[in-house]
């Protein structure tokens, strides 16, 4: 095993951008799977618009944010079009409701009604290949923040394949589920995105942070939240000058964001991971007293999706990245398993 700090020979960095490539190619959704899913999404509105003649049913998540895999869950939200905010509805109500206008549904299967969470949903498998289906209810800032991620990634080619790298990561060894005290697909995503900022030179901006001459300095609010970002793509390198100044394949970015999250200097700086300001955010500002990773949501500020982790979690994520880089820096075969086949 080579030492970590050490730079990475020249073929071990080829293998590497290879098999990022390749778990990117694999994993990532084709174009029918985002077909398929919209479809679902219609067949779902369908059915529901005999019980609420009024509503809509947004996809968000991976569904559309550029980082949705072929085993990706598909997450909905539902609003009434005669209700903007949702303002004076009953969401656990509700959500039991639409879980009984499911139950005649040829596919719906595993039909469940989470109505005691923080944010209650209708959870159900649909269809022959059993697709998982999250339904919430006025997840305004979800579908911003889907906005957002998607936005990051276009901006760079190396950004998809790195945050899949990371998803993957985080799927295949059992860190990867919030609802089992680990963190989410989306947390992942943050902390894939932040290393890019963060990473010199950095190989995105934040986008929060860019004003648009065209647009001016805007504040949009939605649910409290102010969820401006820089949109305009296409003009994107006169406002932020850097594009592609980083020159690191992806291969050695992926180790780098590795040893980024492995490393002590991260974990005893008292760093925020926030992917809202280019400036080190540090948990004492925001009076978050956990030693765990805290994690900032880019629009629900006072969120920290790192507050269910318990230290013990914490400690094994941290373990994880350790041994994945020891995983990904021993060139080509470990154990005799093919370093391709090692991460699914
Ligand atoms: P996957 O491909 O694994 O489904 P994903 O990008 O859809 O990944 P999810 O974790 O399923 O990520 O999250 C989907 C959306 O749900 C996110 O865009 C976010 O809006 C919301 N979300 C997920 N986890 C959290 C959380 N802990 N706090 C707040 N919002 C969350
Ligand atoms: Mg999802």
């Amino acid at each position: 095993d080579m030492s970590p700090m050490s730079p990475p020979s020249k073929d071990l960095v080829a293998h590497l951008d290879h098999l990022c490539l390749e778990i990117f190619k694999t994993r990532c959704a084709e174009d029918s799977g985002l077909r398929d899913r919209a479809e679902i999404r219609d067949d779902l509105l369908m059915w529901l618009r005999q019980f609420y003649r009024d509503i809509d049913l947004h996809l968000f998540g991976s569904s559309l944010n550029g980082f949705g895999g072929k085993s990706s869950d598909i997450d909905m939200c539902l609003t009434f079009q005669s209700n903007g905010t949702g303002e004076g509805l009953n969401f656990p109500a509700l959500v039991e409701e639409i879980q009984h206008a499911l139950k005649g549904h040829k596919s719906v299967y595993q039909l469940v009604a989470i109505t005691t969470a923080k944010v209650p949903i209708v959870k159900f498998a649909y269809g022959r290949n059993r697709i998982q289906v999250d339904i919430s209810l006025y997840n305004r800032l979800g579908i911003m923040n889907t906005q957002l991620l998607h936005a990051y990634s276009i901006i760079d080619p190396r950004v998809r394949p790195l945050v899949y790298m990371t998803k993957n990561l985080a799927k295949t060894t059992g860190i990867g589920d919030a609802s089992r005290g680990s963190l989410s697909s989306y947390a992942y995503s943050l902390m894939s995105l932040y290393f890019l900022q963060q990473v010199s030179p950095p190989v995105i901006p934040v986008l929060q942070e860019l004003s648009d001459p065209d647009v001016g300095v805007k504040v949009e609010t939605v649910d409290g939240a102010n969820v401006y970002f820089y949109r305009n793509q296409d003009k994107l390198d006169d406002v932020w000058p850097h594009r592609n100044e980083n020159k690191s394949s992806l291969g050695e970015l992926w180790l780098q964001l590795l040893e980024f999250y492995s490393s002590k200097d991260f974990h005893s700086s008292q760093r925020v991971v926030c992917i809202r300001k280019k400036d080190p955010l540090y948990k004492f500002d925001k009076l978050w007293t956990s030693t765990n990773i805290c994690i900032e949501d880019p629009f629900d500020l006072n969120h920290n999706l790192g507050s269910g982790l318990s230290k013990r979690m914490n400690i094994f994520i941290v373990k994880t990245f350790q041994k994945a880089i020891k995983h990904f820096s021993s060139f080509p075969k470990r154990d005799g398993m093919p370093l391709e086949k090692y991460y699914f």
